[in-house]
Formats: C-alpha cells, structure tokens, sequence
C-alpha cells in the first residue's frame, strides 16, 4: 500500500500541476529535492535553455520548492520583454498600467528589465473563463459588449483571430467577470417560462428588494437593474434606493397580480421622489411635480442608450417632466421621439416610454430578449 501511494506520488503532483495551471496561465512546477534543471526539461519535453528563458535563471542552480514555468506561457497572458522596451511601453502595448503589472510580477525591478524576460500581464484566475462559439451574424463588438469586455481584450486572449471576421460556429476565449449566460427567456411575457434563472442579489446603495422570492430574471436582466442604478449612482451618489416589487417566479409562467412578468423580463420600480423618507422611494401614486426627474431620467436613459429596453410603462402625466428634462439635456429631437410616445396621445403606439393604466404608483420596465435567447418573443 505504502509503495502504491509512492508511486502514484509524482504523476499525481504532475496532475495537480497541470489543474492548477489549467488553460489560461503558463505550465508550472514546484522543483523538487535532487531535481536538476535537465530532468524537468525531459520531463515536460522543452530545452534547459527554454527553462532559463521562461524563468531568467542564469546558470542551473535551482532549489527545492521553487516555482518554475515549464511550458510556453500563454502569449495572451505574458510579455516576452524585447531590446529597449520599459514598462511603460509595455504597459500601453498590453493596455494596462505599469502599478498593474509590478502588482502581478513580484519582486519585478522596473529599472533592470532584460530582454528576453517574460512578464505576465494578466491574473485572469478570479474571472470566469468562457468557450464562446461564434453565432451567424456576430460580430466582435456585440460579443465584448455582452461579457463586459473590450475587443482588444478579444484580440489579445485569441492571437490568432484577423481582422474582424468571425466564423459562425468556431470558438474563442473569453475572461469575463460575470458568468456565461446560461439562462432562458422563453415565449412570451404574458404566456411563457424561466429556465436557469438568475435572482436579484440585494443591493443596498441602489434599491430595496421587496421580496426575493419574486426577484428572479434573466441574467442580462439581472446585470441590466444593477447597470442601470449604478449609473444613477455614479451621477448622483446621494441618491435613495428605489423599490423593486417584482420580475418573475424562480421558474417563470403565471405571477399572481400580474399578467405579464412571466418571462424574467418584466420589472416594476418605484419612481425616484423628490421625498423619500428613510432613503427608500416608496411604491405611491404620485404628482409629476413629486418625480426626482434628474435621478429618473439618468436612470431610463442608461437603458434606452444601451437600447436595453422595450418598453418603460408608465402614466402619462409622468412622461412630460421627463421629456423636459431630456430635452433640456439636450436628447437629440430623433431620440426624442424614439424614446417617448409624448407629446403624441396618451394612446399612440409609438415609443418606448409609454402611457399605462394605473401606473401612477410605479413604472414597469420590460427589458429586451437577450440575444441568445433564440425563444424568446
Ligand atoms: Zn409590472
């Protein structure tokens, strides 16, 4: 037993080596006793000089314990330092900082950089590392866009994507700090279901959650909320929470007090007030004179920018304060009208802001289909 357990010792520490450096980050290996520098380069299949490049070693001597790179690291993840690169260059080469590169290669003298030397230039390890197949009709913009990422970043971690062409059905590597989408908007929001879906986390600068057992959306709506009240925070950092009544069942389909909200697409808010006792906007009828017009419409229009939305429902007394206001921002006259049904009738259907029936009290957002959802309506 005791010899088995030896014997598996060193494939199994090879296993771990690997899982630990999975993917994204170069091959590494902890030396161990009596190991040389010819052994391990045999051992994963490169040159002794390759070992000495990877980790600037000057002669052979290594010890006990130390990490070493044993394989290529990832081009995407690392820097090989060319003649009279700085870390400046650097920096604005690999669109980073030079604070965030000596963060990431401890002990790194910035004034002595050789040529040769490889930096890395990314921890991805706290993101969430997605396998993206390319859709027909994608584009590198919309795919950034959807996981909150640049399209250099796009370029960097897949070296070997041209220009803009994508192919539909091939796969490229992401680092996403949120996680792939794996929820499903199906049917439609007044006959339809959840799959997968995402709850609404508590977020106590922005808005109070009525009731999180009826706070469960997409995640693209889930992400959309937080987007959307965190822009009115980054205007106006004072700002009281608003209400969220409620979006879907953890499954979606029929919602008691509603017709729609089946599909994690719906949400109902209060509306910002000039007063809000307690610092939590509360879900009342109200005059257009009591809207906090600047919070409200700072709010609607991070979504209708980022054409985030289908429809915000709300009386029509309320769209006139804020078509002011937008109009006094100086909204374009063809966003105007885009976005607002006034000054049409209260019963044109043109807008995305729309009158409603006894939405007085609280307006009622619809967010559109995400992208991938191919059954949602
Ligand atoms: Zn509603």
């Amino acid at each position: 037993m005791g010899r088995d357990v030896r014997v598996l010792a060193p494939s199994l520490l090879l296993f771990l080596a690997f899982v630990g450096s999975a993917g994204a980050q170069p091959r590494t290996w902890r030396v161990q006793r009596g190991e040389a520098l010819s052994v391990i380069a045999a051992r994963f299949s490169v040159t002794v000089e390759q070992l000495r490049e990877w980790n600037t070693l000057e002669g052979d001597r290594i010890v006990p314990g130390q990490e070493l790179v044993v394989g290529e690291p990832d081009p995407a993840l690392s820097h090989t330092v060319a003649r009279g690169e700085t870390l400046s260059h650097i920096a604005a080469a690999r669109n980073t900082t030079v604070e965030r590169l000596l963060e990431l290669n401890e002990g790194l003298d910035a004034d002595h950089l050789r040529e040769g030397q490889v930096l890395r230039v990314e921890a991805l390890e706290d993101r969430h590392h997605i396998e993206y197949t390319v859709r027909r009709g994608d584009n590198l913009a919309r795919i950034a866009e959807r996981h909150r990422v640049e399209v250099s970043d796009i370029r960097r971690w897949n070296p070997r994507l041209r220009g803009n062409q994508l192919r539909a059905g091939s796969m490229i590597h992401i680092y996403s700090e949120i996680p792939e989408s794996v929820s499903e908007s199906v049917g439609r929001p007044h006959h339809g279901r959840l799959i997968h879906a995402e709850q609404l986390p508590e977020h106590h600068a922005g808005y109070y959650l009525r009731d999180p057992s009826r706070a469960y959306g997409t995640l693209e709506t889930i992400l959309w909320i937080q987007e959307g009240v965190e822009a009115v925070l980054d205007r106006f950092p004072d700002s009281p929470q608003v209400r969220i009544h409620d979006i879907s069942n953890r499954e979606g389909g029929r919602m008691r007090d509603h017709r729609s909200h089946q599909t994690g697409r719906d949400v109902d808010f209060s509306f910002y007030q000039r007063r809000c006792p307690s610092g939590i906007c509360p879900s009342r009828r109200i005059r257009p004179e009591d809207l906090d017009v600047e919070r409200q419409w700072a709010l609607f229009e991070a979504w209708l920018r980022s054409d985030r939305v289908e429809y915000i429902l709300l009386d029509y007394a309320l769209q006139q304060p804020l078509y002011e206001e937008a109009r006094r921002q100086g909204v374009s006259r063809a966003d105007l009208a885009r976005w607002f049904q006034y000054p049409r009738a209260r019963h044109d259907r043109q807008g995305i802001i729309r009158h409603y029936p006894r939405h007085r009290d609280h307006v009622h957002v619809r967010f559109v289909c995400p992208d991938t959802d191919e059954s949602c309506r």
